[in-house]
């Protein structure tokens, strides 16, 4: 069979850096090149030879319902006919904006934007616009998308005062990005006591999935959210990769906690570019043009991807997929436990919050960026390629989670058990025959 995807791979490389449009399509930390795809239908990805793989990605969140929902393809279809955009109001954007603040507490008003990032970078402007602060707090481990103020590492000097994480982000920036571990409340508590008359707002994933799966402690989130109160900074949760697959309500419903301005993105666009954010009214009044913090897009809130969100959304709402994903996690979650119950020279620790699923290789309980770290990279890495071998399409990083949909079948998720189990096996025996 013809080498498409390595034919396509090297004409990207010479045109796009990396050959790809998203680093994490690379295959930067797995090795190996990435596979092309032409075509997807409910948990199956076809790639451009012609080979089947079972998909554990989903675009990376958005197909909560699987690939190609009937319900969404139709809806595309009709709008297609129809217009791909205006650059002027229409009816779809109304509508995807009210199903929003009526299905989530404290939401009054929302901004559509384009992206997951867009959404965050947006609100903190928001953040910074309402309190007249500057200062951020975001959480290690914790990825809110490629905006300047958020490409920060913990400096060596003071531990919270960030520096950049990337060439091109200013020293300016990232003064302005406090990082506190994700997780411990007393680290927190130190640094509004130190810095909390500048804090504009606080940043999280109350659900990590960006360092794998790690969620928040509820005790801490609580902590979280008095300590915002207290010191006159607004909480953001970024729900871009949680909200309405968690639950329908997002981490928000699970923990029962109210942000003042939360993020979405992902599943909101059902496939097509959309992300939001939104608040409280008064703090949203703050956006252009009610008020003065400025904020727009050519595209935001165009009627074809409008329309793929609302569609997922709508479907989402009438036959509710959240018991369901949850046994299929179940599932999962205890087959793979019991294939890595019965190695002798692998670790593995499992964290799981409904259809958000990942397998670190370490033998620590992840609950933080440090304990996700400790994980085996390496060995990752083979797992990865042996469940390839099986088309079987997992994430390509250790620090990824696992997608599951609604879209997968009990059989599926017994091949995937019976698949690692065989792989993880095969790596144990090698490990074990190397180490004698
Ligand atoms: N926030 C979270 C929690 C995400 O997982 C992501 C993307 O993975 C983003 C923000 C950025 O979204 P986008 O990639 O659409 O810009």
């Amino acid at each position: 069979m013809a080498d498409v995807s390595k034919d396509l791979f090297e004409r990207g490389v010479r045109v796009m850096p990396g050959g790809v449009n998203s680093p994490a399509r690379a295959f930067g930390a797995v090795g190996g090149e990435p596979i092309f795809f032409e075509s997807a239908e409910g948990t199956r990805l076809r790639s451009v030879e012609g080979r089947e793989y079972l998909d554990y990605v989903g675009s990376w969140g958005p197909f909560l319902l699987g690939h190609g929902h009937p319900a969404v393809r139709e809806a595309l279809h009709r709008q297609v006919d129809l217009s791909t955009s205006f650059g002027a109001p229409c009816r779809q954007e109304v509508e995807l904006a009210e199903l929003l603040c009526e299905s989530i507490p404290g939401l009054d008003m929302v901004r559509l934007v384009s992206s997951g990032t867009e959404a965050t970078m947006s609100a903190l402007r928001v953040a910074r616009g309402f309190t007249g602060r500057d200062r951020v707090v975001k959480f290690e481990g914790c990825y809110h998308g490629h905006g300047d103020s958020f490409l920060i590492s913990a400096g060596s000097g003071l531990l919270t005062h960030g520096v950049p994480s990337s060439p091109g982000v200013t020293a300016g920036t990232a003064g302005d990005t406090l990082l506190a571990p994700f997780n411990d409340g007393d680290a927190l508590e130190r640094l509004f006591a130190e810095e909390g008359e500048t804090i504009a707002c606080m940043i999280i994933e109350p659900i990590a999935g960006n360092m794998g799966v790690v969620p928040a402690e509820r005790h801490f989130l609580e902590r979280a959210r008095e300590l915002c109160t207290r010191h006159g900074a607004l909480l953001i949760f970024d729900e871009v990769m949680t909200g309405f697959r968690v639950a329908f309500g997002g981490a928000a419903e699970i923990y029962g906690i109210v942000p003042d301005l939360v993020t979405y993105g992902k599943i909101i666009g059902g496939g097509l570019p959309v992300g939001a954010y939104g608040g409280r009214r008064e703090i949203m009044e703050v956006v252009s043009p009610v008020g003065p913090v400025y904020q727009a897009g050519t595209l935001s809130g165009n009627p074809l991807a409008v329309t793929a969100g609302l569609a997922t959304l709508r479907e989402l709402q009438q036959n509710p997929p959240y018991q369901r994903l949850e046994a299929l996690g179940t599932e999962l979650q205890r087959g793979l436990q019991s294939a890595v119950d019965s190695l002798e020279s692998i670790n593995g620790t499992i964290n799981r919050v409904g259809s958000l699923i990942t397998l670190f290789f370490t033998d620590h309980e992840v609950t933080s960026f440090a304990s996700a770290v400790s994980s085996d990279t390496k060995l990752f890495a083979s797992f990865f390629h042996g469940m390839l071998e099986e088309s079987i399409y997992l994430p390509p990083s250790q620090f990824e989670a696992w997608f599951l949909s609604a879209a997968h079948s009990e059989g599926d998720i017994e091949r995937t058990v019976a698949t690692a189990g065989q792989v993880l096996a095969d790596l144990d025996g090698s490990h074990r025959r190397e180490s004698t």
